[in-house]
């Protein structure tokens, strides 16, 4: 596996492969990161993997800082799963002046849920995905499920922009007690560490919930699945969790289902970003 930082030197190990197949990362690689390089493997050849933590993408008060940074442990694992190039810029060879084009999203989008929380977070995301694609060009990218609402912004800008690049998305890969893998778990102490399964715990049982009502006879309603949220957001209150939100939503374009929506079996989602302690995490099912 080849390691390069520079976007000239990438260019000149890519020509000619039209088939690439892109794993964007920012690093600390889990199995979660491994699952979508093999995804990616399915989808083309060569696989390309990237590890950059954008400033970009993160507020003033965010863990820019402490992000883990682990890049020698990334490499080795990256090249036992056959990545042809990790390309790890700098910042300087990515944003080697003020990134001052940027991607906006669109507000509907953008905006709610994890954008109302963390402002701008999407516009980062979007302008370093975009430049890495154009780095990279790759025919294929793989995202993951995890990251829901970013999956689908990055979907719809690559439609947008008619990129060249099929958005292929990976499952979320769990640890045995169902906590979704991130790379921001190791914030956790060892007690958080054994509450946070409770947040996945919290959307099944809304899900069981939802499912229930959808069954009945009676029509649901938005009020009703309001009711739902707010309760999951006291009982983790209860257990020591801030959530930012909990919000059943549809899928297709992450908006609150109306009645009609609901009437017509909408397919639904439900998003939750919460903190335990320090740490913010971020969870979805989908119903
Ligand atoms: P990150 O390094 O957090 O920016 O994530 C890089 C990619 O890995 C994104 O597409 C994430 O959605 C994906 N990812 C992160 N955690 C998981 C997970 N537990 N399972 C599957 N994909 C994940």
């Amino acid at each position: 596996m080849k390691i390069v930082t520079d976007i000239h030197e990438l260019r000149d190990h890519l020509r000619g492969q039209n088939r690439a197949s892109f794993v964007p990362t920012m690093g600390n690689l889990h199995e979660g990161h491994l699952s979508l390089i093999r995804i990616a493997r399915q989808h083309g050849d060569p696989v390309i993997a990237s590890i950059f933590v954008n400033r970009l993408q993160f507020g003033p008060n965010e863990d820019f800082d402490k992000y883990p940074r682990t890049l020698e442990e990334d490499a080795s694992k990256l090249e036992k799963e056959g990545v042809y190039v990790l390309f790890a810029p700098t910042e300087r060879v990515l944003y080697p002046e003020p990134q001052e084009y940027r991607v906006d999203p669109p507000k509907q989008l953008g905006d709610i849920l994890e954008g109302e929380f963390r402002p701008g977070f999407f516009k980062g995301v979007c302008t370093v995905v975009l430049k890495l694609f154009s780095c990279v060009q790759p025919k294929v990218a793989v995202f993951g499920k995890k990251d829901y609402q970013q999956l689908m912004i990055i979907r719809q800008m690559a439609q947008q922009f008619a990129l060249p690049v099929d958005i292929v998305a990976g499952e979320t890969i769990r640890a045995e007690d169902g906590l979704a893998l991130s790379s921001r778990n190791s914030f956790l102490s060892t007690e958080e560490r054994k509450e946070a399964p409770q947040l996945q715990i919290a959307l099944q049982n809304l899900r069981h919930e939802i499912q229930t009502l959808q069954s009945s006879s009676l029509a649901l309603t938005p009020n009703q699945l309001m009711i739902l949220e707010q309760k999951v957001i006291e009982t983790l209150k209860d257990r020591g969790w801030a959530a930012d939100y909990i919000a059943i939503r549809k899928r297709t374009n992450l908006l609150a289902p109306n009645a009609e929506d609901l009437a017509s079996k909408e397919e639904l989602v439900i998003l939750t970003a919460a903190k335990l302690g320090k740490t913010r995490l971020i969870d979805n099912l989908e119903v």
